[in-house]
């Protein structure tokens, strides 16, 4: 019989990886979508980020400027008579606790001066007096060069030049003068000064510095830059300038345009937060836990740009050029989904659930189909090689066995059996209790002929009430005692064929085999044992017979 190999295996199969291929190609769409947000969220930042590079660009330059007029002048030094005045001036007040040296025509800055004893007591100060005269004339071209300050969007609020020599000049009035001593002594302690020593500054560029006293986001808050001035190796003082932060906030909010999504903020160096874009509520500005700056620090560590999730949230951020900090573009989840990129992504989902749905449905009922049909073939099958009273083997199939199974025991030279049985009297069964109670015996003796076997033999219905037995590997003996079994079997059986009728049947049976004259051609196997049936039945039915004399059978 032909196995037939599952074809929902290959059903199962084919949806597989159509599945597979749909989602991996989802997926990998989903894939280019999300790149094309990320790039889109750094190109935002980047925007920004520039715009708020070059206004702190341009502070810088400024800066360096001034140094860079102070560093001519000390070189140069002009020598009107105003300015040779201020030596006389100085000459007499140096040793006052505090003094100022205001020039006539307004068009500088007064110098704010302490005594030769405060400066004596600061291991910083120093007053060289050959230095002195010219940083203090350059002191003072700065002082008009300060007034000069051009109006662009991030204007310094305040400048400085703060002096090692116990002087500094400023742009904001000091007030009282006896407050010079104490703001001079503040100056020196801030960082943006005590900072740009030699050892803490190789380089002597701009350093920014935040005030970390003050409040985050307050927007009375500034940053400070500032660049120390040497000449001829010898370190003069420090220029400063400080910016509002909500000038810082004012470059940020004129940046980002028409953009609605999206929160800029800018941090300095110590994760303090200087500005935001966020200007309904300070409730929902966007905050980090330390957990959250250690991933970004991480992430900062190896790159000046990039972005990463957090949670709901995507960060871009971008380390700033000319300011020592860093600028975060803070997108939520929310606004990425009104975003067109999620609009496009929602629609790729639903289509990919769309179509698996759609898929499954048919993978389902294309399923069952291929199952019903294997099915039905199966019991086509089975049908075509068996009695469906009996469900043994039906007359056609028995012989393509037998003659199969024959062939081969001939071939190996092996025994080979033959039993032909046929139930006694069974017409009178049918007659008596009707065609329904003799379909039931024959059912019933199939069964006890069947069960009498074992692999490979073979029992088969080869007409109404006769079946015959296949005994491969069976010699005449063998063949007996099997056919014996059968007898008895039927024979002792009590038969239930209708409400409380049972009734007892019995079968006659003929045995031949191969090996008594060598011919395995089943016919004549058949045919031999069938007449030896015949001879049982004219002996009185219920026996076996394997003999062809007339002789009863000797008992075994
Ligand atoms: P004997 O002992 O000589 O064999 O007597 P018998 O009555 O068994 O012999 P006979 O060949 O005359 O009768 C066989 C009967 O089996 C005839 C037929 O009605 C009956 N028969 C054949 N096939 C079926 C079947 O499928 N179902 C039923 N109920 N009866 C069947
Ligand atoms: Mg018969
Ligand atoms: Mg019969």
């Amino acid at each position: 019989m032909t196995k037939w190999f599952d074809p929902s295996g290959v059903v199962n199969l084919c949806f597989i990886i159509v599945l597979v291929i749909s989602t991996v190609l989802t997926w990998r769409e989903v894939a280019v979508l999300e790149d094309a947000y990320v790039a889109s969220q750094r190109n935002a930042l980047e925007n920004v980020s520039n715009d708020l590079d070059r206004q702190m660009q341009v502070s810088i330059d400024r800066l360096l400027f001034f140094r860079h007029g102070m560093e001519a002048a000390l070189q140069t030094p002009l020598a009107f008579e105003v300015l040779r005045n201020v030596q006389g001036k100085f000459a007499r007040q140096r040793s006052l606790p505090y003094w100022q040296i205001v020039l006539d025509n307004r068009r500088t800055l007064p110098l704010n001066g302490v005594a030769d004893y405060f400066v004596e007591q600061s291991p910083l100060l120093s007053r060289d007096d050959t230095r002195l005269q010219n940083e203090m004339t350059a002191a003072l071209e700065l002082g008009y060069l300060f007034r000069l300050s051009a109006t662009t969007v991030m204007r310094p609020r305040q400048s400085w030049y703060v002096s090692r020599a116990g002087f500094f000049l400023t742009t904001q009035p000091v007030g009282k003068m006896e407050v010079i001593p104490n703001e001079y002594y503040q100056l020196l302690a801030r960082p943006w000064f005590i900072q740009q020593r030699e050892r803490e500054n190789k380089q002597r560029g701009v350093r920014w510095f935040t005030d970390q006293a003050r409040k985050a986001a307050d927007s009375d808050s500034v940053v400070m830059a500032s660049v120390p001035l040497d000449y001829e190796s010898y370190w003069y003082g420090v220029l400063a300038m400080s910016f509002p932060v909500s000038a810082i906030r004012q470059v940020l909010i004129e940046a980002r345009q028409s953009e609605k999504d999206g929160e800029y903020q800018l941090y300095d160096s110590q994760w303090s937060l200087l500005a935001t874009t966020m200007i309904t509520s300070v409730d929902r500005i966007h905050t980090f836990t330390p957990e959250d700056r250690k991933a970004l620090n991480q992430a900062m560590s190896s790159d000046t740009a990039g972005g990463m999730s957090m949670g709901t949230r995507f960060i871009s951020w971008e380390k700033l050029q000319h300011f020592d900090g860093v600028m975060l573009r803070i997108h939520t989840l929310r606004e990425g989904l009104q975003s067109d990129f999620g609009t496009i992504s929602i629609s790729l989902s639903l289509l990919w659930v769309l179509f698996t749905g759609m898929l499954l449905m048919a993978w389902g009922v294309i399923r069952r189909m291929v199952t019903n049909m294997y099915r039905l073939q199966h019991d086509l099958q089975w049908q075509a090689w068996h009695d469906p009273l009996t469900r043994l083997s039906n007359r056609g199939a028995l012989f393509d066995r037998a003659k199969a199974l024959s062939d081969e025991c001939a071939r190996r030279q092996q025994a080979f059996s033959v039993i032909q049985i046929d139930l006694d009297h069974f017409k009178r069964i049918n007659d008596r209790y009707g065609h329904q109670a003799g379909d039931l015996v024959l059912s019933h003796a199939a069964r006890l002929i069947g069960n009498s076997i074992r692999e490979p033999e073979i029992a088969g219905r080869v007409g109404g009430e006769e079946f015959c037995v296949l005994l491969p590997g069976s010699n005449l003996e063998e063949a007996v005692r099997i056919a014996e079994r059968i007898r008895s079997r039927i024979s002792s059986k009590e038969i239930l064929v209708q409400k409380s009728q049972t009734i007892r049947v019995s079968a006659s049976l003929g045995v031949s085999s191969a090996l008594e004259t060598g011919n395995y051609d089943f016919q004549n196997l058949q045919y031999v044992a069938d007449s030896r049936l015949y001879l049982a039945k004219r002996a009185g039915r219920n026996q076996v017979r394997s003999t062809d004399d007339e002789q009863p059978e000797p008992s075994i």
